[in-house]
Protein backbone atom coordinates (compact mmCIF):
# COMPACT_ATOMS: atom_id res chain seq x y z
CA UNK A 1 0.00 0.00 0.00
CA UNK A 2 1.17 3.67 -0.92
CA UNK A 3 2.04 5.69 2.22
CA UNK A 4 -0.73 8.07 2.31
CA UNK A 5 -0.25 11.13 3.92
CA UNK A 6 -3.52 12.22 5.38
CA UNK A 7 -5.12 15.44 5.53
CA UNK A 8 -7.82 17.15 7.91
CA UNK A 9 -9.91 19.91 6.41
CA UNK A 10 -11.89 22.29 7.96
CA UNK A 11 -14.83 24.20 6.10
CA UNK A 12 -15.72 26.83 7.76
CA UNK A 13 -18.82 26.90 5.88
CA UNK A 14 -20.90 31.24 6.08
CA UNK A 15 -19.08 31.06 9.75
CA UNK A 16 -16.91 33.85 11.34
CA UNK A 17 -16.59 37.16 10.91
CA UNK A 18 -12.95 38.70 10.50
CA UNK A 19 -11.33 38.87 14.09
CA UNK A 20 -12.96 35.45 15.10
CA UNK A 21 -11.72 33.70 11.65
CA UNK A 22 -8.18 35.41 12.04
CA UNK A 23 -8.58 34.44 15.97
CA UNK A 24 -9.19 30.92 14.84
CA UNK A 25 -6.74 30.50 11.99
CA UNK A 26 -3.88 31.17 14.50
CA UNK A 27 -5.48 28.71 16.92
CA UNK A 28 -5.10 25.91 13.69
CA UNK A 29 -1.42 27.24 12.84
CA UNK A 30 -0.64 26.43 16.27
CA UNK A 31 -2.21 22.98 16.58
CA UNK A 32 -1.11 21.88 13.74
CA UNK A 33 2.89 22.23 14.04
CA UNK A 34 2.94 18.77 15.07
CA UNK A 35 0.20 17.25 13.36
CA UNK A 36 1.12 13.98 11.97
CA UNK A 37 -0.69 15.01 8.76
CA UNK A 38 -1.77 17.19 6.47
CA UNK A 39 -4.03 20.07 7.79
CA UNK A 40 -6.12 22.73 5.72
CA UNK A 41 -8.78 25.25 6.16
CA UNK A 42 -11.27 26.08 3.69
CA UNK A 43 -12.81 29.86 5.03
CA UNK A 44 -14.99 32.13 3.53
CA UNK A 45 -13.88 33.91 0.26
CA UNK A 46 -13.88 37.85 2.26
CA UNK A 47 -11.15 36.42 4.81
CA UNK A 48 -8.86 34.33 2.51
CA UNK A 49 -6.50 36.90 2.46
CA UNK A 50 -5.90 37.83 5.69
CA UNK A 51 -6.03 34.47 6.63
CA UNK A 52 -3.47 33.35 4.37
CA UNK A 53 -1.41 35.81 6.40
CA UNK A 54 -1.69 34.83 9.12
CA UNK A 55 -0.83 30.99 8.25
CA UNK A 56 2.55 32.12 6.34
CA UNK A 57 5.15 30.20 6.93
CA UNK A 58 2.84 27.30 9.04
CA UNK A 59 2.05 23.86 7.54
CA UNK A 60 -1.60 24.97 6.96
CA UNK A 61 -2.94 24.66 3.38
CA UNK A 62 -5.52 27.66 2.57
CA UNK A 63 -8.40 26.33 0.85
CA UNK A 64 -11.86 27.76 -0.49
CA UNK A 65 -15.19 26.23 -0.65
CA UNK A 66 -16.67 27.02 -3.86
CA UNK A 67 -15.04 28.23 -7.16
CA UNK A 68 -16.40 29.72 -10.45
CA UNK A 69 -16.28 27.18 -13.41
CA UNK A 70 -15.51 30.27 -15.41
CA UNK A 71 -12.25 31.70 -15.61
CA UNK A 72 -13.41 35.68 -16.01
CA UNK A 73 -15.73 37.85 -17.40
CA UNK A 74 -19.51 38.95 -16.54
CA UNK A 75 -20.14 36.21 -13.72
CA UNK A 76 -21.43 38.64 -11.03
CA UNK A 77 -20.67 37.42 -7.45
CA UNK A 78 -18.44 35.13 -8.65
CA UNK A 79 -15.09 33.90 -8.25
CA UNK A 80 -12.65 32.32 -10.56
CA UNK A 81 -9.83 29.87 -9.37
CA UNK A 82 -7.49 32.41 -10.88
CA UNK A 83 -8.59 34.78 -7.99
CA UNK A 84 -8.23 32.39 -5.21
CA UNK A 85 -4.80 31.28 -6.62
CA UNK A 86 -3.85 35.07 -6.57
CA UNK A 87 -4.48 35.14 -2.45
CA UNK A 88 -2.69 31.88 -1.79
CA UNK A 89 -5.20 29.22 -1.91
CA UNK A 90 -4.61 25.56 -2.00
CA UNK A 91 -7.47 23.59 -2.08
CA UNK A 92 -11.20 24.38 -2.83
CA UNK A 93 -13.75 21.98 -2.06
CA UNK A 94 -16.31 21.22 -5.09
CA UNK A 95 -19.55 19.19 -4.97
CA UNK A 96 -20.42 19.73 -1.11
CA UNK A 97 -23.25 18.69 -0.47
CA UNK A 98 -24.51 21.77 0.76
CA UNK A 99 -23.60 23.20 -3.13
CA UNK A 100 -25.59 20.54 -3.96
CA UNK A 101 -28.75 20.33 -2.27
CA UNK A 102 -28.98 24.17 -1.54
CA UNK A 103 -27.59 26.14 -4.93
CA UNK A 104 -28.80 22.89 -7.17
CA UNK A 105 -25.45 22.40 -8.70
CA UNK A 106 -25.18 18.79 -10.74
CA UNK A 107 -22.67 16.61 -11.53
CA UNK A 108 -21.59 18.30 -14.51
CA UNK A 109 -21.43 21.37 -12.92
CA UNK A 110 -19.80 20.24 -10.08
CA UNK A 111 -17.30 18.38 -13.47
CA UNK A 112 -16.66 21.81 -14.45
CA UNK A 113 -15.38 23.16 -11.52
CA UNK A 114 -13.53 20.28 -10.57
CA UNK A 115 -11.90 20.53 -14.15
CA UNK A 116 -11.12 24.28 -13.65
CA UNK A 117 -9.44 23.77 -10.07
CA UNK A 118 -7.56 21.24 -11.85
CA UNK A 119 -6.15 22.91 -14.53
CA UNK A 120 -5.59 26.12 -12.59
CA UNK A 121 -2.83 23.74 -10.73
CA UNK A 122 -4.96 23.89 -7.06
CA UNK A 123 -5.63 20.70 -5.44
CA UNK A 124 -9.59 19.50 -5.73
CA UNK A 125 -11.69 17.94 -2.72
CA UNK A 126 -14.13 16.24 -4.64
CA UNK A 127 -17.09 15.72 -2.19
CA UNK A 128 -19.54 12.69 -2.78
CA UNK A 129 -22.01 10.75 -0.63
CA UNK A 130 -25.54 9.24 -0.60
CA UNK A 131 -28.35 10.71 1.18
CA UNK A 132 -30.00 8.98 4.31
CA UNK A 133 -32.85 7.19 2.01
CA UNK A 134 -30.12 5.59 -0.25
CA UNK A 135 -28.39 4.27 2.70
CA UNK A 136 -31.15 2.56 3.99
CA UNK A 137 -31.90 1.01 0.43
CA UNK A 138 -28.49 -0.03 -0.16
CA UNK A 139 -27.55 2.11 -2.76
CA UNK A 140 -24.49 3.44 -1.25
CA UNK A 141 -22.27 2.42 -3.59
CA UNK A 142 -23.94 3.13 -6.58
CA UNK A 143 -24.90 6.84 -5.52
CA UNK A 144 -21.33 7.56 -5.03
CA UNK A 145 -19.71 5.27 -7.88
CA UNK A 146 -22.54 7.81 -10.33
CA UNK A 147 -21.09 11.17 -8.89
CA UNK A 148 -17.44 9.80 -9.10
CA UNK A 149 -17.97 9.05 -12.42
CA UNK A 150 -19.45 12.52 -13.41
CA UNK A 151 -17.55 14.62 -11.13
CA UNK A 152 -14.20 12.77 -12.50
CA UNK A 153 -15.18 12.72 -16.01
CA UNK A 154 -12.44 13.67 -18.57
CA UNK A 155 -10.25 13.96 -15.22
CA UNK A 156 -6.96 12.27 -16.04
CA UNK A 157 -4.84 9.86 -14.32
CA UNK A 158 -2.18 12.39 -13.79
CA UNK A 159 -4.95 14.87 -12.65
CA UNK A 160 -6.25 12.58 -10.10
CA UNK A 161 -3.29 13.03 -8.13
CA UNK A 162 -4.26 16.38 -7.37
CA UNK A 163 -7.69 15.16 -6.07
CA UNK A 164 -8.81 14.49 -2.65
CA UNK A 165 -12.43 12.21 -2.26
CA UNK A 166 -14.54 13.58 0.62
CA UNK A 167 -16.73 10.66 1.03
CA UNK A 168 -19.47 12.37 3.39
CA UNK A 169 -22.93 10.90 3.68
CA UNK A 170 -25.15 13.47 3.76
CA UNK A 171 -27.82 12.34 6.96
CA UNK A 172 -24.11 12.70 8.66
CA UNK A 173 -23.25 15.93 7.73
CA UNK A 174 -23.99 18.82 10.70
CA UNK A 175 -26.50 16.45 12.09
CA UNK A 176 -24.30 14.87 15.30
CA UNK A 177 -24.67 11.74 13.55
CA UNK A 178 -21.73 9.53 12.55
CA UNK A 179 -21.12 6.62 9.79
CA UNK A 180 -20.08 4.07 12.22
CA UNK A 181 -16.41 3.21 11.41
CA UNK A 182 -17.12 -0.06 9.79
CA UNK A 183 -19.91 2.24 7.32
CA UNK A 184 -17.19 4.82 6.34
CA UNK A 185 -14.57 1.96 6.02
CA UNK A 186 -16.61 -0.08 3.60
CA UNK A 187 -17.69 2.60 1.35
CA UNK A 188 -13.80 4.19 1.27
CA UNK A 189 -13.07 0.82 -0.05
CA UNK A 190 -15.66 1.05 -2.29
CA UNK A 191 -14.36 4.05 -3.65
CA UNK A 192 -11.05 2.83 -3.68
CA UNK A 193 -12.01 -0.28 -5.99
CA UNK A 194 -13.98 2.51 -8.17
CA UNK A 195 -10.94 4.08 -8.71
CA UNK A 196 -9.05 0.90 -9.57
CA UNK A 197 -11.60 0.08 -12.02
CA UNK A 198 -11.50 3.68 -13.40
CA UNK A 199 -7.89 4.43 -13.76
CA UNK A 200 -5.30 2.07 -12.07
CA UNK A 201 -4.26 0.10 -8.72
CA UNK A 202 -1.59 2.42 -8.43
CA UNK A 203 -3.98 5.21 -8.55
CA UNK A 204 -6.52 3.99 -6.26
CA UNK A 205 -3.50 3.06 -3.51
CA UNK A 206 -2.61 6.94 -3.64
CA UNK A 207 -5.91 8.29 -3.56
CA UNK A 208 -6.53 10.31 -0.44
CA UNK A 209 -9.77 9.54 1.00
CA UNK A 210 -11.20 11.89 3.63
CA UNK A 211 -14.76 11.11 5.94
CA UNK A 212 -16.77 13.71 6.72
CA UNK A 213 -20.05 13.88 8.58
CA UNK A 214 -19.91 15.04 12.37
CA UNK A 215 -16.17 14.01 12.93
CA UNK A 216 -15.62 14.91 16.88
CA UNK A 217 -11.97 14.90 19.01
CA UNK A 218 -13.93 11.78 19.85
CA UNK A 219 -14.51 10.02 16.87
CA UNK A 220 -11.66 10.82 15.17
CA UNK A 221 -9.42 8.52 16.48
CA UNK A 222 -11.54 5.39 15.55
CA UNK A 223 -12.48 6.90 11.78
CA UNK A 224 -8.64 7.52 11.47
CA UNK A 225 -7.72 3.62 12.36
CA UNK A 226 -9.87 2.24 9.28
CA UNK A 227 -7.30 1.66 6.27
CA UNK A 228 -9.13 3.09 3.74
CA UNK A 229 -10.08 6.13 5.68
CA UNK A 230 -6.86 9.15 5.31
CA UNK A 231 -8.33 12.06 6.43
CA UNK A 232 -11.38 13.69 7.33
CA UNK A 233 -13.48 16.88 6.00
CA UNK A 234 -14.56 18.68 9.24
CA UNK A 235 -17.54 21.59 9.84
CA UNK A 236 -18.79 22.27 12.81
CA UNK A 237 -15.88 21.45 14.99
CA UNK A 238 -13.59 23.40 12.70
CA UNK A 239 -15.11 26.04 14.26
CA UNK A 240 -13.81 25.53 17.87
CA UNK A 241 -10.55 25.88 18.19
CA UNK A 242 -10.07 23.00 20.54
CA UNK A 243 -12.07 20.94 19.29
CA UNK A 244 -10.09 21.14 15.74
CA UNK A 245 -7.36 20.97 17.60
CA UNK A 246 -7.58 17.55 18.64
CA UNK A 247 -8.51 16.56 15.55
CA UNK A 248 -5.63 17.57 13.47
CA UNK A 249 -3.19 15.73 16.03
CA UNK A 250 -5.78 12.47 15.57
CA UNK A 251 -3.99 9.45 16.81
CA UNK A 252 -4.61 6.61 14.51
C1 LIG B 1 -18.95 19.38 6.21
O1 LIG B 1 -19.28 20.55 6.21
O2 LIG B 1 -18.38 18.93 5.21
C2 LIG B 1 -19.22 18.56 7.39
C3 LIG B 1 -18.85 17.30 7.37
O3 LIG B 1 -19.84 19.18 8.45
P1 LIG B 1 -19.99 18.56 9.94
O4 LIG B 1 -18.63 18.14 10.38
O5 LIG B 1 -20.54 19.69 10.74
O6 LIG B 1 -20.93 17.41 9.83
Amino acid sequence: MAARTALIAGNWKMNTVLPEALKLAAAVKDASVGAPGDVAICVPFPFLESVSKVLAGSKVGLGAQDCSEADKGAFTGAVSTGMLQSVGCAYVLTGHSERRSIFGESDALINLKTKKVLSAGLKCILCVGELKEQREDGTTDKVVAAQLAAGLKDVSEEQLGSIVIAYEPVWAIGTGLTATPEQAQDTHAAIRKWVQGAYSAAAADRLVIQYGGSVTPETVDELMACPDIDGALVGGASLVADKFARIVNFKA
